[in-house]
């Protein structure tokens, strides 16, 4: 029986928080995956493979079992609405805040708030449960510049330090959500490969929270 294990892992900030509970948990990769341009990476497990994609892109992997198991943030689980998979550990890493943010001393026009994001499945849920009538501009990234330019009267963004924004001149405003990254399965993996991926489970638990000796 093939008991591969693919995992998919994001790029970017989310990386660099995955990449020390990887090395916590005991598996290694053998190429260097921030300096590699490869896509795909052999670990120090011969039944471990880790792949390299875009954050957006590792539920939607996981889903069509390309990947068994991801790690994905909260925010792109809930875009993705989480079919075909189980969202089964919050690993507490890359946490961030999911706020709309603004001008500070700018008023907001009276009628049909205009906000930017690429957050729209969780944005129009936010403001839909308020009972606000906002128009949805799609973003892929920057949305800071939204507001600047008059494309948007506010964003919906992750916030970590605050720092992007306040380059930009805008304040955080309201907060959405907590956001940290999950640890993702999918469905057809954990009853076919069952004892393979536990083992990666209990691996990734135990970095988490090493067991009491
Ligand atoms: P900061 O300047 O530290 O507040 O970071 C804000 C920028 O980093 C924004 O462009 C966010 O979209 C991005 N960001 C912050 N936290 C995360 C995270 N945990 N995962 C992915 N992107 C993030």
């Amino acid at each position: 029986m093939n008991n591969l294990i693919t995992i998919a892992l994001a790029k970017g900030r989310i990386l660099k928080e995955t990449l020390p509970l990887l090395e916590r948990a005991g598996i290694l990769p053998l190429d260097d995956l921030e300096k590699s341009r490869k896509l795909i990476f052999e670990t120090n497990h011969p039944n471990i493979n880790l792949v390299l994609i875009r954050s957006a892109d590792v539920p939607t992997y996981v889903q069509y079992g390309a990947a068994d198991m991801g790690i994905a943030g909260k925010d792109v689980l809930l875009e993705h609405g989480g079919e075909g998979l189980y969202e089964w550990l919050d690993l507490k890493i890359a946490p961030c805040r999911l706020m709309t943010a603004g001008f500070a001393d700018r008023e907001l026009p009276a009628g049909r708030l205009k906000v930017a994001t690429k957050y729209t499945t969780i944005t129009r849920d936010y403001f839909t449960q308020q009972g606000r009538q906002v128009e949805l501009i799609k973003l892929y990234g920057s949305m800071e510049l939204a507001p600047i330019v008059g494309l948007a009267d506010m964003i919906v963004d992750l916030v970590d330090t605050g720092n992007t924004l306040k380059a930009n001149g805008l304040v955080p405003q309201e907060f959405i959500m907590q956001i940290s990254s999950r640890l993702i399965v999918n469905r057809a993996s954990l009853k076919m490969k069952n004892r393979a991926i536990k083992q990666v489970i209990t691996k990734i638990e135990n970095a988490i929270n090493p067991p009491v000796e």
